[in-house]
């Protein structure tokens, strides 16, 4: 590599028209995305060079989109043009890749007309983290019920992604002073929702179900979903209550970042013996093994980079 050229090792990105690496992409401070957190992104995973359900992130961002009323010019061609451009200048095989759109900073001064502000479109891919450390997946999450109640979804739809967790971090703390891995919320009326970044499910007899409401349409919950009735198992999504949590068989989380991710404790509660149920470990196996197997991939085109 010539001393001139962009180091896109520690990742690429794709900000309103411009790639540059990881460590220049910025937004300016006046960007209600900042100031309003007025931002809707998706998050798509590359495993072994291929995009897992890429139409399926891009239909949610979509849909997120026009939850918010943001519209940042750019089809959906492109936009995938430019997700595979991102991950191709990044030469990364395992990546963790985002797409976003803020509102972007008011084209009249002081304006407070969301009308004023021209969307933004900005991509990235950077490696691939776990969002629950390998090492705690392996033994078992030690997740806590927070006191905090997720906030309410007639205030802020939770199927339209979005970047205010106020609560989630609320509950974060919470869960570290107490020496829980991560958190899970209930809504006000006492419902099980989800949790910073992850869904959640619970295990009963033969049923693998998820909460019907207060919760992200997560693509991994989709894949969850659509594992089990090959692995005779019944995928159930409906309300799941503090008592129905605390008599689960096995508890599980799943995100793009870290896939079906086992649990072993909630609050007080240890469940099977204390390490990850073997329901929730079949199906964390058989989710990996069917990505080696290309289910549901779209290989990056690497050559892109040089184009
Ligand atoms: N719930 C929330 C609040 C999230 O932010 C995420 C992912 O970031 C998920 C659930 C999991 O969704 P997915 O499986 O599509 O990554």
């Amino acid at each position: 590599m010539s001393q001139s050229s962009p180091d896109y090792s520690k990742g690429a990105a794709y900000m309103n028209g411009t790639y540059v690496p990881i460590a220049e992409a910025r937004i300016p401070v006046g960007d209600w995305g900042f100031t309003h957190s007025d931002v809707t992104y998706d998050v798509v995973h590359v495993t072994d060079g291929g995009f897992f359900r890429l139409e399926d992130h891009l239909d949610r961002f979509h849909r997120s989109l026009e939850g918010y009323r943001l519209d940042p010019g750019v089809t959906r061609e492109e936009m995938r043009t430019i997700l595979g451009k991102v991950v191709a200048l990044s030469g990364l095989k395992d990546a963790f890749v985002a797409m976003l759109s803020t509102r972007g900073v008011p084209r009249v001064y002081g304006s407070r007309d969301p009308a004023d502000c021209d969307n933004t479109f900005i991509a990235y891919a950077v490696p691939w983290v776990d969002v629950i450390k390998p090492e705690v997946q392996e033994r078992g999450a030690h997740l806590l019920v927070a006191q905090v109640p997720r906030i309410s979804q007639n205030s802020l739809d939770p199927t339209l992604k979005n970047y205010m967790w106020r609560d989630f971090t609320r509950g974060m703390f919470e869960a570290k002073d107490k020496g829980f891995d991560t958190a899970v919320l209930l809504d006000s009326e006492g419902y099980l929702t989800e949790g910073a970044g992850f869904n959640v499910f619970i295990v009963k007899d033969n049923k693998v179900i998820t909460p019907d409401r207060g919760a992200l349409r997560g693509i991994t919950r989709l894949a969850v979903l659509d594992l089990c009735p090959e692995l005779g198992l019944e995928p159930v999504v409906g309300p799941i209550t503090f008592e129905d949590l605390m008599e689960a068989d096995e508890v599980f989380t799943t995100t793009t970042a870290g896939g079906v991710m086992p649990c072993a404790r909630v609050n007080e509660r240890i469940y099977g013996n204390d390490r990850p149920g073997p329901i929730s470990a079949r199906l964390k196996e058989t989710y990996w093994r069917k990505h080696k197997e290309g289910w549901h991939m779209t290989p990056v085109n690497y050559a892109d980079a040089d184009n």
